[in-house]
């Protein structure tokens, strides 16, 4: 039995919070459209509370999306509600995303409210909300730092009050994976099968994706990610990873998603040049180094077969395609390689004495950029390159 897992993409609401990005409304909408059309089952496309303009893109993007249900982060207060029933009215299908903090340091600190009041106020704008949009997820904030019986309880009201979908979130990303599946099941046990209960994690620790697996293992119904992980500080549970690990997965974890694995290149290339980001080189799955090899060995066996040192082809993933780098590590059958290519060819005498000479100079002048470099570089050191025969019939 596989059962279907529901992805709730925050690419545009968490993703855009992250210091330093700023996206105009029709930058949303394009990043929208690449979410929609990858198949995310539900795209918060903002805090309309935040502005003018914010209010506007989500208006934008809510006229604009075909499949995805769209949704918008609201505090638990009646003229935001009403305000969030205005930018969504034109949702094809419409979320409103209640939360609340529910941890001690947060209820005392910054909300200065006290456990019960919480509970009653959150009440209150579920009932208020309710039969407004077309579901109505309630989260946790802080619920990894949260009295574990306080937050089944919270929980637990809120789907007396009407809650569809309830949310936990490891705000900030502090949780093991153990103390996720815990969690989660503490929870599903409070609302019930009848109330998927989703996981939103953060990647302070590097843990954001081992914990939204973990919260899936344990039953969880729905995956908070973002594409490429942007989000607050360290970031969110990236989409593209736990994409990836899922589909390699399903049997074991009885779990599939909607999402369109052949789109995902495309999503995050659109959100890269949208929000101008840099991803660091060895990102997984979109780093320029992650399906790039250098050095010898590991060349010598992706030649043969891509897949003894890459996990996926990444163009089934609509992913850039695998590279070699030609350097310190290159071996004589990428030598051999690269000359080929370009239907040339050297004796394996003086191919060894080629891949000696390229360790030795690209040790010091870094790596060749291309496949000519080299070729002038052989020459230039006296190689004598001869052409491949081709023999035509
Ligand atoms: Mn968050």
């Amino acid at each position: 039995m596989v059962r279907n897992l529901r992805v709730f993409d925050t690419t545009l609401r968490d993703g855009e919070q992250a210091p330093g990005i700023h996206l105009t409304p029709e930058k949303k909408v394009n990043i929208a459209r690449a979410l929609d059309s990858a198949g995310v089952d539900v795209l918060e496309a903002g805090f309309p509370a935040n502005g003018g303009s914010e209010r506007n893109a989500i208006r934008m993007i809510s006229k604009e999306v075909e499949n995805s249900t769209v949704a918008v982060l609201c505090r638990p207060i009646t003229t935001e509600i009403d305000m969030c029933q205005e930018v969504l009215s034109r949702a094809g299908r419409s979320r409103l995303h209640l939360w609340v903090s529910t941890s001690p340091i947060h209820m005392r600190d910054k909300l200065r409210m006290e456990p019960l009041d919480v509970i009653n106020k959150m009440i209150n704008a579920i009932r208020y909300a309710k039969g407004k949009f077309d579901s109505i997820q309630f989260s946790s904030e802080d619920a990894t730092r949260s009295d574990l019986f306080f937050l089944g309880n919270i929980m637990k009201e809120g789907v007396r009050a009407g809650a569809d979908v309830v949310n936990l979130a490891d705000t900030v990303g502090c949780a093991m994976p153990e103390h996720i599946s815990l969690m989660i099941q503490h929870v599903r046990s409070c609302v019930g099968d009848r109330v998927p209960v989703g996981i939103h994690c953060h990647n302070d620790l590097g843990l954001a994706t081992a914990n939204t697996l973990s919260a899936v293992r344990a039953g969880a119904g729905q995956i908070d990610c973002t594409v490429t992980g942007i989000g607050e500080r360290a970031g969110n549970c990236p989409l593209e990873q736990i994409a990836v690990v899922l589909k390699f997965n399903i049997r074991h974890l009885g779990v599939e998603t909607n999402l369109k694995m052949d789109r995902l290149g495309n999503l995050c290339d659109t959100v890269k040049n949208e929000m101008g980001l840099n991803i660091q080189i060895w990102q997984p799955l979109i780093g320029e180094n992650a399906f790039k090899h250098e050095s010898g060995i590991h060349v010598h066996g992706v030649l043969k077969n891509p897949l003894t040192y890459e996990i996926i082809d990444p163009e089934e993933m609509g992913l850039h395609k695998g590279q070699f780098v030609i350097g310190k590590h290159t071996g004589k059958a990428a030598l051999r390689h690269f000359l080929e290519k370009n239907n040339l060819t050297l004796d394996d005498e003086k191919l060894i004495k080629l891949t000696d000479l390229v360790k030795e100079t690209t040790t010091y002048k870094g790596p060749f950029d291309t496949e000519d470099d080299l070729i002038q570089f052989a020459r230039a050191n006296g190689f004598e390159l001869k052409s491949l025969r081709r023999h035509c019939q």
